[in-house]
């Protein structure tokens, strides 16, 4: 029971293993993925918000400067703060001049600074139109317009970055403003770390938006998302794990059991004798596998052999046998020629041309004359090619192997194969021999099947015979092959030779 648990979640259970494995290992493109899905929506919803306000900003101070004398007096103050009101995106003006010095906030104010040394190592300053452009302390930005004696500085609003500092770690993601090839770096990057880009986004027709990261960076932002998208990933693979588990069929987790049972040597050959009641002596054994589990337990075929049938294992098992079979033979306790053992295959190994060199082989292996076995073929599925399984059974026959009809008349093609292939032995079912001393109608089919058998002249085999009455009538019909439990049951090979030396020797 806990092997088969075993055997039906085993293949679920790697797999889940190796999702996981699959999973923990893929958290760096993963984090990486979340976070450039992440930047990419954040500048989206940036883009949103400041769409448009920055392509005013030259138009705004042009507006400015055709109105202004430069002479600081009450209506250059007057326009000073009326662009402020107005504008969404200038924060600071100023007229800076040998003669005269204004703010917004009145004469001589002057609030705008230079930047201090460390911030002008890196000369970003460029040029829009007659402006000088260049970052500002706060992430603005500068814009100066030169002209003679006189300048005017604007200074706008921060530029909103896409994290908040608590969303994010120290200097790990930076920000640049692109325009026409100049670069502004509003969040600037810290030179002793390395960053990557990550995602830009076009803001206006001169203005594209960057975003740079570290990789302390990306691990550290992303981190809760990759938590919940590592579990969602997990419990999917778990669910389908469970489902690929919960589907495997009993016939399935047969399937491996009998695998593994090939592989432990679990299949035993029983060796149930056929008596030759005319001659008083063993004719031949028919070879009936039983599984025999490590626990003791003793499983019959009926509950492996149709679906080993089904789903080909068969073939190896019979090979499997054979050798067992092939290998005791050589210890059976008699110098008898005629005795052989009949194993039991099905139509489609007598198709296949392999599994006569197949037998040929082993039988070569063990020194064993082909005599020694015989093949009956049960007829619960059908010859599909009878071609093919003459040329085979012929084959099989030259060698010296007899082919049996097993339960002849309760399967597929019934006796047509008689005809079509050339078979030596019909095995009568025990459904038949069963109905003797009975008024079962059936009787009258055992009547027929020996009188077509001898007719045909095919030897035949009384299957099931468990009492004194089959055996007389069979008898009295000229049946002399029989197998039953009146004789002896199928044996282990132990047994096997213990009956054969007490048969040979009665006292
Ligand atoms: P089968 O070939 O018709 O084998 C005869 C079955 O009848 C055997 O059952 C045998 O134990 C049982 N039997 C024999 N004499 C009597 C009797 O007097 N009374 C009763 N009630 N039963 C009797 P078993 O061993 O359980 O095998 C069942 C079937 O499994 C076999 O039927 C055969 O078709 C299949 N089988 C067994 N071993 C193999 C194998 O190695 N290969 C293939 N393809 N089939 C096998
Ligand atoms: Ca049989
Ligand atoms: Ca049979």
């Amino acid at each position: 029971m806990n092997t088969s648990l075993w055997l039906r979640w085993k293949l679920p259970f790697t797999l889940f293993l190796l999702g996981i494995s699959l999973i923990a290992l893929s958290s760096q493109p993963l984090s990486s993925l979340l976070f450039k899905h992440d930047v990419s929506v954040r500048l989206d919803n940036l883009y949103s918000f400041y769409q448009g306000r920055y392509l005013k900003i030259g138009t705004e101070i042009d507006n400015l400067v055709e109105r202004l004398s430069f002479t600081c007096n009450e209506d250059d103050l007057a326009y000073l703060r009326d662009t402020i009101e107005q504008s969404t995106v200038i924060q600071l003006v100023e007229i800076q001049s040998k003669e005269a010095n204004c703010s917004i906030y009145g004469h001589g104010i002057s609030l705008i600074k230079e930047q201090d040394e460390t911030d002008s190592i890196v000369d970003n300053s460029y040029r829009m139109n007659s402006y000088k452009v260049e970052p500002y302390f706060n992430h603005r930005m500068k814009l100066s317009l030169y002209m003679p004696d006189t300048t005017l500085i604007a200074i706008t609003e921060p530029f909103q970055h896409i994290f908040t500092e608590s969303e994010t770690c120290k200097d790990c993601i930076a920000m640049g403003l692109e325009n026409e090839g100049a670069f502004i770096p509003l969040y600037p990057r810290d030179p002793s770390q390395n960053y990557q880009h990550i995602g830009s986004k076009k803001f206006s027709s001169k203005y594209i938006v960057h975003i740079y990261a570290t990789d302390r960076g990306i691990r550290f932002t992303s981190q809760s998302d990759l938590f919940f998208v590592q579990l969602f990933l997990g419990s999917i693979w778990l669910s389908v794990c469970l489902i690929i588990g919960l589907r495997r069929t009993p016939n399935r987790t047969l399937k491996d059991l009998i695998a593994q049972g090939l592989k432990d040597n679990e299949f035993v050959p029983y060796y149930q004798p056929i008596i030759n009641t005319e001659k008083q002596r063993v004719e031949c054994c028919e070879i009936l596998v039983r599984w025999q589990k490590s626990s003791g337990e003793i499983i019959a075929p009926n509950q492996f052999i149709p679906i080993a049938e089904h789903n080909g294992q068969i073939i190896e098992l019979t090979y499997y046998l054979l050798n067992y079979v092939a290998d005791q033979l050589k210890e059976l306790p008699t110098t008898e020629t005629h005795f052989y053992v009949s194993l039991n295959v099905i139509p489609k190994q007598l198709e296949d041309n392999d599994f006569a060199e197949q037998v040929f082989t082993i039988m070569d292996n063990f020194d064993i004359s082909p005599n020694s076995i015989a093949l009956e073929v049960t007829e619960r599925t059908p010859f599909t090619n009878l071609k093919k399984a003459n040329a085979v059974i012929n084959r099989l026959k030259h060698r010296g192997i007899d082919i049996k009809l097993d339960d002849a008349g309760t399967g597929y093609g019934g006796f047509s194969y008689l005809q079509e292939l050339p078979i030596d032995t019909l095995k009568i079912d025990k459904m038949f021999v069963e109905t003797i001393g009975t008024d079962d109608v059936k009787s009258k089919i055992l009547n027929s099947i020996i009188v077509f058998g001898q007719n045909a002249g095919l030897k035949l085999i009384a299957e099931g015979v468990e009492t004194q009455e089959q055996v007389d009538y069979l008898h009295s019909k000229g049946v002399y092959l029989m197998q039953g439990y009146f004789f002896a049951k199928p044996m282990p090979f132990a047994e096997l030779c213990e009956f054969y030396l007490s048969a040979r020797d009665p006292h």
